[in-house]
C-alpha cells in the first residue's frame, strides 16, 4: 500500500511553528509584515494572493495588500518595489506571478532586495542557495525537501530524477537535492527516453505542467513520488501524475490536491519569519 505523504498535514506543523515564533519576536517587540503585490485580476492569482493572506493572518503576521489595475506600467510597479525596499515596517515582499504581458517579470524580481526576498526568486538568493550560503530558499522547492524530510524520506545517495527546469520549481529542486546528498538528474522536453530515465528514480518529481502526464510506465516499483503539478479539469484538481494509475506501483507520493500546494505558503511564511530574525 502507497503511503500518502500529507502536506496538509504537514504543512500545518510548519505554520505553527511559526505561529510559536512570531509570538516570541512579537513579545521582544518585533513587527512582522508581508507586502503582497497582485497586477490585474487573473482568478487562480487571487486565489494564491488571499490564500497567503489567510495564512499570514493565522501565524500573526501582518499582510499588507496591494491589488494593482492591470494597466499598472512597469515604471509604477518597479517604483512601488522600491518603496517597499525601503520601507523599514515590510520584511517580506511578494509580487504575484504571472505579471501580465507588457511588464518584464524579471526586471521586478531583479529589484526586489533580496533582504526581502520570501520567495526566492532573486538572482542572489538564487546564487546564494547554489553555493550554499544563507538566503532565502525557493518556497515549492524548500516545501518539497520538508515533506521529504518529515515522511523519513532519505535523500543522500538516492537516485533523484526532476522532471522540469524551470526557474521557480525544476532548477532549485534539483540544487536542493544536490545539497541534501542525493544523485540529481533533471530532465525537460529534449531529453530523450524520458521514461526510461524517469524509472531510475528512487524519488521522482514531477514538475511539468501537464495533467496526468506521468503513468506506472515511467515509475521504478516503490519509488516516492512528488506532484508538483497543479491543474483544474472540469472542477477537479490534478496533477502532472496520473495518481490512480501509479499509485500500486510507489511507496509514497503526494496527492493534488493537499500535496505540494500547501507546503509552499508554508515555506513562505517561514521565509518571512527568518526575514524577521535576520
Ligand atoms: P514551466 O512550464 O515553467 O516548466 C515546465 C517544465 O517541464 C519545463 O522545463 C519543460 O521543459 C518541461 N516539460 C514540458 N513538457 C515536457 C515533456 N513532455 N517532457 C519532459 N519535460 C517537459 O512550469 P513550472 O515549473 O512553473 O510548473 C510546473 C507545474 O507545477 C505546473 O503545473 C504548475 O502549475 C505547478 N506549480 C505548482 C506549485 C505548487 O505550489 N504546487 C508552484 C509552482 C508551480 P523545457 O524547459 O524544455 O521547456
Amino acid at each position: 500500500m502507497a503511503r500518502i505523504i500529507d502536506g496538509k498535514m504537514i504543512s500545518q506543523q510548519i505554520k505553527d511553528e511559526c505561529k510559536e515564533e512570531v509570538a516570541v519576536l512579537t513579545e521582544q517587540g518585533k513587527h512582522i509584515c508581508l507586502a503582497v503585490v497582485q497586477v490585474g485580476a487573473d482568478p487562480a492569482s487571487s486565489i494564491y494572493v488571499n490564500n497567503k493572506k489567510k495564512a499570514c493572518a493565522y501565524i500573526g503576521i501582518e499582510s499588507l495588500a496591494y491589488e494593482l489595475p492591470e494597466e499598472t506600467t512597469q515604471e509604477e510597479l518597479l517604483a512601488l518595489v522600491e518603496e517597499l525596499n525601503e520601507r523599514e515596517d515590510v520584511n517580506g515582499i511578494l509580487v504575484q506571478l504571472p505579471l501580465p504581458a507588457h511588464i518584464d517579470e524579471d526586471k521586478v524580481i531583479q529589484t526586489i532586495s533580496p533582504l526581502k526576498d520570501v520567495d526566492g526568486f532573486h538572482p542572489a538568493s538564487v546564487g546564494a542557495m547554489c553555493i550554499g550560503q544563507p538566503g532565502f530558499l525557493s518556497c515549492t522547492p524548500a516545501g518539497i525537501i520538508q515533506l521529504l524530510k518529515r515522511s523519513d524520506v532519505e535523500i543522500e545517495g538516492k537516485e533523484c530524477v526532476v522532471i522540469g527546469r524551470s526557474n521557480i520549481v525544476g532548477k532549485p529542486m534539483a540544487l536542493l537535492l544536490l545539497r541534501e546528498n542525493g544523485t540529481v538528474t533533471v530532465c525537460h522536453s529534449r531529453t530523450r527516453n524520458l521514461k526510461e530515465v524517469a524509472k531510475r528514480a528512487d524519488i521522482l518529481i514531477a514538475a511539468i505542467g501537464k495533467p496526468r502526464m506521468i503513468n506506472h510506465e515511467y515509475i521504478k516499483e516503490g519509488a516516492v513520488v512528488i506532484d508538483v503539478g497543479i491543474h483544474r479539469e472540469n472542477g477537479k484538481m490534478c496533477g502532472d501524475v496520473d495518481f490512480d494509475d501509479v499509485v500500486d506501483h510507489v511507496s509514497a507520493i503526494t496527492p493534488v490536491p493537499g500535496g505540494v500546494g500547501p507546503m509552499t505558503i508554508a515555506m513562505l511564511m517561514r521565509n518571512c519569519v527568518e526575514s524577521a530574525k535576520r
